[in-house]
């Protein structure tokens, strides 16, 4: 357990007027400090994991009634003595409050420094410690669920698994060093390609778990495209109506463009640059307007192409296909206006993969949903998967999975077995790095000044 001498102190609660607000204390000093401020009762001589309800009088004047939590270290979120203290939500109260701690010794915590300090004291792998900041950004069921999967250790422990796998991989080869001399081969080879084998596909489902992970941290972005008056604007309504999710930004992620983000099945969409919606055409006869939307495609994920089967001619149709398969985006065709009489008297204009919808009845618009959905998850299931959700993981990964790409090289050319264990030296390495197990300073730092002031 790590010792620091000094006791921080940061509001735990959101800045502005709130029902209540909580201030947290960490550190040796804590609750001598909070004693000290709390005249009804010694708190020195409280059990852990208690409340008590008091007011908070410093120099005779009594600031809050407040109620006071107290945990004593281990067993709290840091590792260290907590205090938890719970005051009349006002933004000057608190302040004061504050003011009372910072005037005898505590120190404002930075960013992060609670998580920081529980990560050092080892209450949580780094991996977790990255987590709660996911936890507390998480818009959607779906970063929800992943995001406290990953802080309850579930992907910490698909990694301990691959360590251990790994661990034993090194063995069997460093078995073959220590009779390289005698000229045995004792590591049966065979054994050793088909180990290889099972750990780049564990590697290699994790990296891919990542499109999917960053789709649930970030949302899905999604173009809406079509010729004027196929209906996007209409469908964009209809679902909308449906499925507009209440979602804040986050500080810092302003985007330039205006937006509308839908939650379906706990999954966001983002449609990207809705008040320009109108300009999203395609004039596949001329090739006029296909550079904008071409721009606008760019930066989505997924396509939703829109098309008039009212007025959509055959040829028109097989052009926008070829230009839609040609800009390699996934998309989804959509033969809108179903609701037409004039609809189904044509099958030309329903290729095979097109999905009838009306936008202005809502026919169809429940399957759309679905394919959007079934297209993000692309097989996999978000209650049982472990998904990699952090870029700063999936750089290691990417590591990981180079040197285990070496190690096989290396045995197909009759590498010597020295030269194999450093390759899974380094893949052990990077492994680490992603738990914490391996570290510098400035990287620790780096990751918890991403987190909010009294996390
Ligand atoms: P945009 O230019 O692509 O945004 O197209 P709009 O959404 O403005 O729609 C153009 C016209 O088509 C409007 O008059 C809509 O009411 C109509 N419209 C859109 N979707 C449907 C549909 O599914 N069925 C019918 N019958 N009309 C539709």
């Amino acid at each position: 357990m790590q010792q620091w001498n000094d006791t921080i102190i940061a509001l735990a609660t959101p800045p502005g007027v709130g029902a209540i607000g909580v201030i947290r204390l960490s550190g040796p000093q804590a609750i001598a400090a909070i004693n000290a401020v709390f005249p009804s009762k010694n708190l020195e001589k409280q059990g852990s994991h208690t409340l008590h309800v008091g007011w908070l009088t410093y120099q005779g004047e009594r600031i809050d009634e407040v109620v006071v939590s107290l945990y004593n270290g281990p067993r709290s979120y840091t590792g260290e003595d907590v205090v938890e203290i719970s005051g009349h939500g006002s933004p000057y109260v608190l302040q004061r409050i504050l003011d009372v701690f910072l005037e005898n010794g505590i120190r404002m915590a930075k960013p992060g420094e609670f998580t920081q300090r529980a990560f050092l004291n080892a209450k949580m792998d780094l991996a977790q410690a990255e987590a709660v900041a996911d936890v507390i950004a998480s818009q959607s069921e779906a970063a929800h669920r992943t995001s406290l999967q990953q802080m309850r250790g579930g992907f910490s422990l698909t990694l301990a698994t691959l360590r251990d796998e790994l661990i034993q991989f090194g063995a069997l080869i460093e078995l073959e060093l220590d009779f390289a001399t005698e000229d045995v081969e004792f590591a049966d080879r065979e054994k050793l390609i088909a180990l290889l084998k099972l750990l780049r596909q564990h590697v290699g489902g994790l990296l891919q778990s990542f499109k999917l992970g960053n789709v649930i941290k970030n949302g899905v972005q999604v173009a809406i495209i079509g010729k004027p008056n196929a209906g996007k604007s209409t469908l964009l309504n209809q679902l909308l109506n449906e499925n507009r999710a209440i979602v804040s930004e986050i500080a810092g992620t302003t985007r330039d463009t205006i937006e509308e983000i839908l939650n379906i099945e706990g999954l966001l969409f983002r449609l990207i640059d809705t008040a320009g919606i109108r300009e999203h055409t395609v004039d596949t006869i001329e090739g006029i307007g296909i550079g904008k939307s071409l721009e606008k495609m760019g930066q989505a994920d997924l396509v939703l192409y829109l098309y008039d089967v009212q007025t959509e001619s055959e040829t028109d149709l097989h052009t926008t296909l070829q230009w839609l398969q040609k800009s390699g985006k996934p998309y989804l065709l959509l033969a809108n206006k179903a609701d037409t009489t004039s609809f189904e008297t044509t099958n030309a204009l329903l290729p095979r993969n097109a999905l009838p919808i009306s936008a202005k009845t809502g026919d169809g618009t429940e399957t759309l949903k679905r394919r959007m959905v079934d297209w993000v998850l692309d097989g996999r299931h978000l209650k049982e998967d472990t998904i990699v959700t952090n870029a700063r993981h999936y750089q290691a990964l990417h590591e990981v999975d180079k040197s285990l790409a070496d190690i096989a090289e290396g045995i197909v050319a009759n590498q010597p077995g020295d030269l194999l264990a450093l390759d899974i030296r380094r893949a052990l390495h990077y492994l680490g790095e992603i738990t914490g197990q391996i570290t510098n300073e400035d990287q620790l730092d780096y990751i918890f000044s991403k987190f909010c002031i009294g996390k």
